[in-house]
């Protein structure tokens, strides 16, 4: 019989969850969801795992990850339980249990933390960026007071520190994930028809696609262009997209800098698809256009601004590379860039974006398995 722990509604307002323990289990949230699938229960299963601290069945839910965050339920709640910000909080707190050190839980508990921990990481990310580019004028005026060594040292350590986080975060989903209700676990579909149906739902948004047709009707007239499943699309795949030519462009380097190279042109499309997105997502908070986009917190404006910042250094740096314009504000420009795009990985598995690996994953389980 599972452990009741009633401490466990207030630990997960810390991450954001509103009176969620004001439910009376109507089940409009269910009716509503256009994701419930046949699962009678979603979300509002979630709702009693809170209410009895049932750590576990929430830890290992791939169901979890299935949710949009539209809002549709919220805006249908009877009780203003904020059912669709109660599940934004359980993957943050989610989130914050599969990273080991516990830093994660202090960055979503604490938005001062936050802030602490974004600058300090990005002061030291920017000084280990000089010891690459020692004969930058910013580099020499850092060496004069800190020696080189222990700049450079220390970049490694924090690499290192938060590579095994996020590799140790992603197992632990994959172990919670294969423990959970495994009794029952049967095959539901084969290895490559579960893959396919990730990509599938990957490429094209098919559920969140449903969501946006549900919800509210602001969206019902408004192009697709504009909706929140492409919006969120275009930010994914932007993103990707950046990765690949970033990748490509430190394989094949190409000493005259050409624009017309396959890399370049990648990421060239690939970055006006992250800024189109970001823009568009960043502009939906600030006007709250939707019951969804009226409780952005800190983590997901860090994760925005972060994404469109890197984009617009990114296409800055293109143009003075291109017109050749090397000086100290270009440097400078280039530091951010890096530094924005850096803390961006590393802060991966300490942060929201921790959810473009482990939605993917808990997709194929739960296309895999029952
Ligand atoms: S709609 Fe609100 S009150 Fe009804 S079951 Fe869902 S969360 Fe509970
Ligand atoms: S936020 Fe949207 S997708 Fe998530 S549970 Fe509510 S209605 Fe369903």
């Amino acid at each position: 019989m599972a452990k009741i722990n009633p401490d466990f509604a207030k630990e997960i307002k810390k991450y954001g969850a509103k009176d969620f323990d004001a439910c009376y289990n109507c089940g409009n949230c269910t009716a509503v969801c256009g994701l419930t699938d046949k699962n009678a229960n979603f979300p509002r299963i979630f709702i009693r795992y809170g209410t009895l601290g049932q750590r576990k069945e929430i830890l290992s839910s791939k169901e979890l990850w299935l949710c949009y965050a539209c809002g549709e339920c919220s805006l249908n709640c009877p009780r203003q339980a904020a059912p669709g910000d109660y599940m934004a909080a359980l993957r943050r707190y989610a989130i914050a249990s599969y990273e080991p050190t516990g830093l994660t839980k202090l960055i979503f508990k604490s938005n001062p933390f936050s802030i602490f921990i974004t600058l300090i990481l990005a002061v030291i990310l920017g000084f280990f960026l000089l010891t690459i580019k020692p004969d930058y004028i910013v580099s020499r005026w850092i060496f004069d007071i800190i020696p080189y060594d222990v700049i450079h040292n220390m970049g490694l350590v924090i690499f290192s520190l938060t590579g095994l986080s996020m590799v140790w975060g992603v197992f632990s989903l994959i172990r919670k994930f294969s423990k959970g209700k495994k009794k029952d676990v049967k095959k539901k579909n084969s290895l490559w028809s579960s893959i396919s149906k990730v990509f599938i739902e990957l490429g094209t948004m098919k559920r969140y696609r449903i969501c946006d047709s549900e919800e509210e009707s602001h969206w019902k007239t408004k192009p697709e262009i504009i909706k929140p499943w492409f919006v969120h699309w275009s930010i994914m795949w932007g993103f990707i997209g950046l990765l690949f030519a970033t990748v490509l462009d430190f394989i094949f380097k190409d000493p005259a800098m050409s624009i017309w190279l396959p890399s370049r042109i990648l990421g060239t499309a690939a970055g006006i698809m992250m800024m189109y997105g970001t823009t568009l997502a960043i502009y939906y908070r600030i006007k709250k256009v939707t019951r969804s986009y009226k409780n952005t917190n800190l983590a997901d404006w860090v994760l925005l601004i972060f994404l469109w910042i890197a984009g617009f250094t990114g296409f800055w740096l293109e143009v003075s590379v291109g017109i050749a314009a090397e000086n100290l504000f270009n440097q400078i420009i280039f530091l951010l860039h890096t530094v924005v795009s850096m803390e961006l990985i590393l802060l991966f598995a300490f942060s929201k974006f921790a959810h473009a690996i482990y939605r993917p994953l808990a997709l194929w389980f739960y296309n895999n398995i029952v």
